[in-house]
Parts: C-alpha cells; sequence; structure tokens
C-alpha cells in the first residue's frame, strides 16, 4: 500500500455506507485531503436509460474531486456518503484502488458489449490524486486490450503523462479526448475553480493531445452569467482555443444542481455580492438558466465561434476570415 506508516486509521467496512473501505490516507504532500481508499466490488456505471448523456457506460476511479470548481455539479453524490456537497466534496475523495483490475475483469467477459465507455463525466480522472494512484494507466490498458471504445473529459494536465498510451490505444480503439476550460481570466479561474492546473497549463495540454495526432474538444463550461459571457471574455477564450489546436468546443451556461447550488451561491454572496439577487432569480426554480437566457447566449456564442473558424462540427476545420461581429447587447433579463 502506498503511504504506509501515513494512514489516519483503518476505517470500519460501512464506514459512510460504503462496503470495501480499505483505510483512509493523509499525507503532507496533500495538505488538506484526506483519501479513503476502497476495494470496489464492480467499475463500470450503466448511464440510466432516461439520461440524455450520449453513452450508455462510465467509469468513475474517484469519487470526490480536488479540483474544488465551486460549480461542480456532481457535489450532491457526496452526500449519500454522510459527507458534504460543499469543503467534504474538495477534500474527501474516495480512492478505488482496485478499480483497473475490476474493470479488465468486467470487459473481458465475452457478453460485454464494446460499447463506449465515458470517463470524466461524474469526476476528473486526472484530480490530484492521480499523480499518486496511477489508476489511469490500467483503465486506458484494459479498454483498449478489450476492444473498447472510451473517452476522456478532464481538467488535469496529468493527461499529458498518458498520451504516448492513449496513441497507442487509439491505433486499436476509438478515443475521444476532451479537455474543460471554462473561464479565461487567471484570478477568476483561481477562484472559482481554486485546485485545477491554470488556463494556460490546459491549453498547452489541448496542444500536447492535438500534435499527438488526437482531435480535442474543449468545454467552455459552464459560461457563468455576467462573469464569462461578455463578447471580450468569449473572444479571448475562443482565440485561445483555436490557437491550442483545439478541433472543436462545446459550451453551455451554468447549470446549478442541488448541492452545487447552495455552495455555488454562497461564493457568490461573498465573490460578486453585486450579482447575488440575479442569480438567485435566474436560478430560483430550476437547475437551469432561463430559457431566454439561453436563446441569447446560443446567438452570442454561435456569431463568435463562427468568427474563429468554429462551424460547431467535431473534428479540425480550417480558420475562416473573420466576420465583422454584429452582437446582440446583453439584455438586462433579471
Ligand atoms: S474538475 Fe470536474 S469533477 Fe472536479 S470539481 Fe471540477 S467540475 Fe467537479
Amino acid at each position: 500500500m502506498r503511504w504506509s506508516g501515513q494512514s489516519v486509521g483503518d476505517a470500519a467496512p460501512g464506514l459512510f455506507g460504503m462496503a470495501g473501505l480499505v483505510r483512509s490516507v493523509r499525507t503532507p504532500e496533500f495538505a488538506g485531503m484526506t483519501f479513503h481508499e476502497v476495494l470496489a466490488k464492480s467499475a463500470l456505471n450503466r448511464v440510466p436509460a432516461a439520461s440524455a448523456m450520449p453513452f450508455e457506460w462510465t467509469v468513475n476511479p474517484y469519487r470526490g474531486c480536488s479540483h474544488a470548481c465551486v460549480y461542480c455539479f456532481a457535489r450532491n453524490t457526496h452526500t449519500y456518503l454522510d459527507l458534504d456537497a460543499g469543503k467534504d466534496f474538495d477534500s474527501q475523495v474516495v480512492v478505488k484502488v482496485n478499480v483497473a483490475e475490476v474493470l479488465r475483469a468486467e470487459v473481458s467477459k465475452p457478453k460485454w458489449s464494446r460499447q463506449p465507455v465515458a470517463l470524466g463525466t461524474n469526476t476528473d480522472p486526472y484530480q490530484r490524486a492521480e499523480g499518486r494512484y496511477q489508476l489511469m494507466p490500467g483503465i486506458i490498458e484494459a479498454l483498449s486490450d478489450s476492444r473498447t471504445p472510451f473517452s476522456i473529459l478532464t481538467k488535469g494536465t496529468l493527461l499529458r503523462r498518458d498520451l504516448g498510451m492513449l496513441v497507442a490505444a487509439a491505433d486499436r480503439v476509438p478515443v475521444h479526448l476532451a479537455m474543460s476550460i471554462a473561464v479565461y481570466d487567471d484570478e477568476l479561474q483561481q477562484r472559482v475553480e481554486p485546485g485545477t492546473p491554470t488556463t494556460a497549463a490546459r491549453l498547452a495540454t489541448v496542444r500536447a493531445a492535438a500534435d499527438a495526432g488526437f482531435d480535442v474538444d474543449v468545454f467552455v463550461m459552464p459560461l457563468l452569467p455576467y462573469l464569462t459571457d461578455t463578447v471580450d471574455h468569449l473572444d479571448r477564450a475562443f482565440a485561445a482555443i483555436r490557437e491550442a489546436g483545439a478541433a472543436s468546443v462545446t459550451y453551455g451556461a451554468l447549470h446549478l444542481r442541488p448541492g452545487a447550488k447552495e455552495w455555488f451561491l454562497q461564493w457568490i454572496d461573498r465573490e460578486h455580492p453585486q450579482l447575488s439577487a440575479r442569480y438567485r432569480a435566474m436560478y430560483r426554480s430550476s437547475s437551469s438558466a432561463p430559457e431566454a437566457y439561453r436563446r441569447w447566449l446560443k446567438e452570442r456564442v454561435s456569431v463568435i465561434k463562427r468568427r474563429h473558424g468554429f462551424s460547431g462540427k467535431p473534428g479540425f476545420e480550417r480558420m475562416r476570415s473573420a466576420p465583422a461581429l454584429k452582437l446582440a447587447p446583453q439584455p438586462t433579463l433579471f
């Protein structure tokens, strides 16, 4: 076991309602973090049929995420473990130490359908703990050896460590890579995503993956009303993404599910109190931004995307000449 001697106690099975818990670990290298090492019984999760997600299977080596994005939609899942959706989500991370072995056994079964598997849809597989636990290489090998297509969405620059493996895997199965980069203002980025690598570091990772031959999708989401939806911010974002060699861009407005909503609104009250009333009005009755806002945002982003040569279709597109910007001013919606 890694970090022997730094365990904070062999936890009783069933702690946090989680069978398979082996021990909890703290180390000076990860100040303020506790890792709960568990032996998982299964690795593949089936996405509920009612979900709008474009994949049926996911693998999540970690629960909780040290990237600590204030808006993270997965926060509420920590309450299932008797942990809270705020600070605990950021600092108490469950590590499925045997996930690669279990996954290999699952995808080796004759009945395995080899449907695409998505990583990074709940918590980030390249969060800081991955530097120590190194679960992703085994996962990549298991999927690739079983001829299972897969995708990875991350904010972690640690992805670069595995690029060679991913290139080899892509010779055997379709592999899709996406990097999430929502904020192109360094100060705001560190405040709203305090545990993440910088925007510049993530753009450099996009460049490295593109140079390795991948058509990288950049997720510009969530866009934060009144903070990152300005023409200036979007223009800088799309220019930087284009410069980094991304093939396509996916964007979306802030979505505030229960758990994330309370945590995010506390942050807004602290950091941007002038926006408190507007955010509360926007997200009073729904997790989604109002339809009028989303329509307005779509119109604005579409123009700026085209201006930077992204048509919205996946795959690398040639830079087009930049048309003059004709954009509607932001309406006072709330
Ligand atoms: S990187 Fe993803 S999973 Fe991790 S805190 Fe941020 S939004 Fe959540």
